[in-house]
């Protein structure tokens, strides 16, 4: 067993000074927000003049910054003045921290550490800004792995709240926390997690990608459509403009990371049309042409369907209990008063969703269309996707018609969506459409990172809000769901794909059937 290092002591970080090494996008960032929390901090960099035009940078950063009035001039300069570029790792040797943010490569990380190592006190902290590297493996072969801990920053980093602080095998409890605790300190949101591939959220954020490519390569839709989609759940940007925007070769190669460093797991498969783009230099805004043009020539506009109002119903029945039945009582009480007359209800059918003379509109629960529409013997059978509340008039939805429905129906199922307020966006007859199956797979994925001890479920919902901004975390979107029709639709999705993409995480399966002992038995 290696020794235990010195640095397992370590009780505080604060106002201890910051050695930073690579004084690139994310070091610059790294040692702004250092300073700006009152730390002494050296940056150095192997490039030739690479720390001094970082320190000009963030000068400019700076005097950016005073003249919009969100810095004090006096506070700048001081702060500025707490920044030292140098030219040797030894003229950081009284450095109680070292983060490094140098190129991501195993071997450069290792010997940079070896090289400190010879140079720091050994109770100095050695954190690592990696984003898909081992921490474990870096620390191998150090005198003291217990001192090596993942301190991962998000880019912009003054703007970014999150830090992953990331325990390897070896990571001492002590060492983990003393960079937690600094973190706050610099005002950022620390989450845990242990060093598993892709650590919390490029690990959880995969199916937000890989379920819109799976639908693109399927011809389900049109990326305009999959991001209206999306954004309509609250997401700040669909999957595929989102891609264009971190570039499709950074995001192709975080996506084949994982999948690699999880032996190939299926689960984790990187997308074929994303492969074509990447090796055809379709890398997004970077390169002016992804799955939009860059500038915006139109082509992310939706199609433009104007929907009449539906032929005039003798009956109508909103079906279901929950927030979505409720939802959708509101809309038909609406779109029929003008009629002076209401929708029936019935709360315990089994589905969600909307009767008109026999024809059904149905949230889907993971079936197609044209299944639901075999099981039921109703041909005129339309399945939508999964409203996230609060809908504003106007949301868009997408929605899939059985293949038996006649070509009434098909016009009138979007007119009827529309008539309760959504904007319906046609899918082709996919399982579990885009929302719902997005949503599932992200809950899927996060379960198994808690199942693993990864990260609590509290980590992941934090570390999705503020690392990649979603609306809700993955167990607050669980929250508003049964845990038993998520598993049932991610169900219905593997036996639909037979992959090992959509295989449930035995820690959901688990949860569902701890909720089923629980729940009253009905008759
Ligand atoms: P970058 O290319 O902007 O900067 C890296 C800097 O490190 C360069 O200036 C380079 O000259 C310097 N460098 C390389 N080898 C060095 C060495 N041995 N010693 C000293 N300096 C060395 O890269 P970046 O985007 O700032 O990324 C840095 C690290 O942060 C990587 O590990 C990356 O995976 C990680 N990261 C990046 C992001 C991001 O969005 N860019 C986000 C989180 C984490």
């Amino acid at each position: 067993m290696p020794s235990a290092s010195p640095a397992s002591n370590a009780r505080s970080l604060q106002g201890a000074p910051v050695l930073v090494v690579g004084a690139g996008i994310m070091g610059s960032g790294i040692a702004q927000v250092a300073a700006q929390a009152g730390h002494a901090v050296w940056l150095h960099d192997t490039r030739e003049g690479a720390s001094a035009a970082a320190h000009a940078k963030l000068a400019s950063t700076f005097d950016g910054l005073v003249a919009k009035g969100r810095l004090d001039a006096a506070a700048a300069k001081a702060t500025l003045a707490r920044i030292t570029p140098v030219d040797t790792l030894a003229r950081a040797a009284a450095a109680a921290l070292v983060v490094e943010a140098i190129v991501e490569d195993l071997g450069a990380k290792r010997a940079l550490f070896r090289e400190l190592e010879g140079i720091v006190n050994t109770d100095c902290v050695l954190a690592t800004n990696t984003s898909s590297i081992s921490v474990t493996a870096i620390a191998g072969g150090l005198l003291h792995p217990g001192r090596i801990v993942g301190m991962h920053f998000f880019n912009p980093v003054p703007m970014m709240k999150l830090v992953e602080v990331i325990s390897g095998l070896q990571t001492e409890a002590a060492v983990a926390q003393a960079v937690f605790d600094l973190s706050q300190a610099w005002g950022k949101v620390p989450v845990h997690a242990t060093s598993t591939p892709g650590f919390i959220v490029n690990r959880i954020a995969r199916p937000y990608y890989a379920e819109a490519l799976a639908l693109l390569q399927e011809q389900a839709a049109s990326p305009a459509v999959l991001d209206a989609c999306l954004r309509a759940a609250g997401f700040r940007m669909g999957p595929c403009e989102l891609m264009d925007l971190i570039g499709h070769d950074t995001n192709f190669a975080v996506t084949k990371s994982v999948f690699e460093a999880n032996f190939h797991d299926r689960r984790y498969q990187p997308s074929g049309l994303q492969r074509e783009m990447v090796v055809g230099g379709l890398l997004g805004r970077k390169s002016g042409q992804g799955f939009y043009r860059h500038p915006d020539d139109g082509s992310t506009a939706l199609p433009v369907a104007l929907h009449g109002a539906p032929a005039t119903a003798r009956e109508v029945t909103v079906h279901g209990e929950g927030d979505i039945a409720e939802q959708l009582e509101q809309a038909t009480t609406k779109a029929l008063s003008a009629q002076g007359w209401g929708p029936a209800r019935l709360r315990n059918s089994g589905w969600t969703g909307v009767e008109v003379d026999g024809a059904r509109l149905v949230l889907t629960d993971g079936r197609t269309a044209s299944e639901l529409s075999v099981a039921t013997g109703v041909a005129r059978l339309a399945v939508f996707d999964r409203p996230q509340p609060p809908s504003a008039p106007g949301t868009a939805l997408a929605y899939a018609v059985a293949e038996q429905a006649d070509a009434s129906w098909h016009s009138q199922a979007p007119m009827w969506l529309a008539a309760l307020g959504y904007t319906p966006l046609l899918l082709a007859d996919t399982p579990g459409l885009l929302v719902a199956r997005t949503l599932a797979m992200l809950i899927n994925e996060a379960a198994d990172a808690v199942l693993q001890g990864v990260c609590t479920a509290e980590g992941a919902d934090a570390a999705m809000k503020l690392g990649v901004n979603y609306p809700a975390g993955p167990f607050e979107f669980l929250a508003r769901w049964r845990v038993a029709e998520v598993v049932a639709l991610l169900d219905t999705l593997d036996h639909h794909y037979r992959g090992e993409r959509y295989r449930v995480s035995p820690g959901l399966r688990r949860q569902a059937l701890r909720g089923a002992m629980a729940a009253p038995r009905s008759a």
